[in-house]
């Protein structure tokens, strides 16, 4: 199973396009000098946002897949990261690069939103 999930894993990492900088040769930051008018400005103020948003996403994700693939590697994919119980198979099947048993996510979850609420 791990090998099909590895090559997942690869194909997905491959599969990644993280967005470059709207203006490559300045920084991200629209400048309202820079546009025709105040209009302009707002609607470049929210692509970057966007953008920002997607490529922040994008590098976690990256980040994630690197993980699954190094615990791979050192023997300890599929060993959840709080109980270290075996994550099921379903699971992983479901969510390669889940680092959590279905329980100790469930627990964070709850958690997080005891927290949040
Ligand atoms: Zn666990």
């Amino acid at each position: 199973m791990q090998g099909t999930l590895r090559q997942r894993l690869l194909t997905a990492l491959d599969g990644l396009t993280i967005p470059t900088c709207p203006d490559a040769e300045m920084d991200d930051t629209p400048r309202l000098d820079a546009c025709a008018d105040e209009n302009e400005y707002a609607s470049r103020v929210v692509e970057v946002g966007m953008q920002l948003a997607l490529r922040r996403r994008m590098e976690a994700r990256r980040l994630e897949i690197e993980e699954a693939l190094a615990r791979m590697d050192i023997g300890a994919y599929g060993v959840c990261e709080d109980c270290g119980d075996e994550i099921g198979a379903a699971r992983l099947i479901a969510n390669p690069t889940a680092k959590l048993c279905v329980h100790c996510q469930a627990d964070r979850e709850r958690a997080h939103y005891l927290r949040c609420a």
